[in-house]
């Protein structure tokens, strides 16, 4: 199948022209249709599938089904807050591979700042919170 990129043609819903329309692609970002020029008045606008008010058919139903596919995700970030209350993230030490951390301990990451561990996966693993979301670090690596 030909792949969408700058220049080619896609079918595009037309602010103007309140139709379907073929439309030259302007912009792309992440993979996503940005910016189109519309082939029959010249109008640029960002990019529309359909006319508005018909409902995309991009929305999976997230609601139960990903819960029950993602079992692993139950540390959120909305706990985050949680856990680090009581806490003292300022005489957190920093992470370290070599330092050994156990459940409940708080850290200073270089990259995702203040976290903390939830939980240890195995000997060299943790499972740690941050306020962007869970990571698995290494961790008492000698
Ligand atoms: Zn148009």
């Amino acid at each position: 199948m030909d792949t969408l990129k700058v220049g080619s043609n896609t079918d595009a819903w037309c602010t103007k022209c309140k139709l379907v329309l073929a439309h030259t692609i302007e912009a792309i970002a992440g993979g996503t249709l940005k910016r189109v020029q519309c082939n029959t008045c010249r109008g640029k606008h960002q990019y529309k599938a359909n006319a508005p008010g018909t409902k995309a058919e991009k929305k999976p139903t997230l609601g139960l089904k990903s819960k029950n596919l993602t079992p692993k995700s139950k540390s959120k970030a909305s706990d985050f807050t949680r856990l680090l209350s009581g806490k003292d993230p300022s005489s957190a030490p920093s992470y370290s591979v070599s330092r050994h951390f156990v459940r409940g301990d708080v850290m200073n990451h270089a990259t995702f700042g203040v976290g903390v561990v939830v939980e240890e996966k195995d000997v060299s693993k943790i499972e740690v919170l941050f306020a962007t979301g869970a990571k698995i670090l290494v961790h008492a690596r000698t």
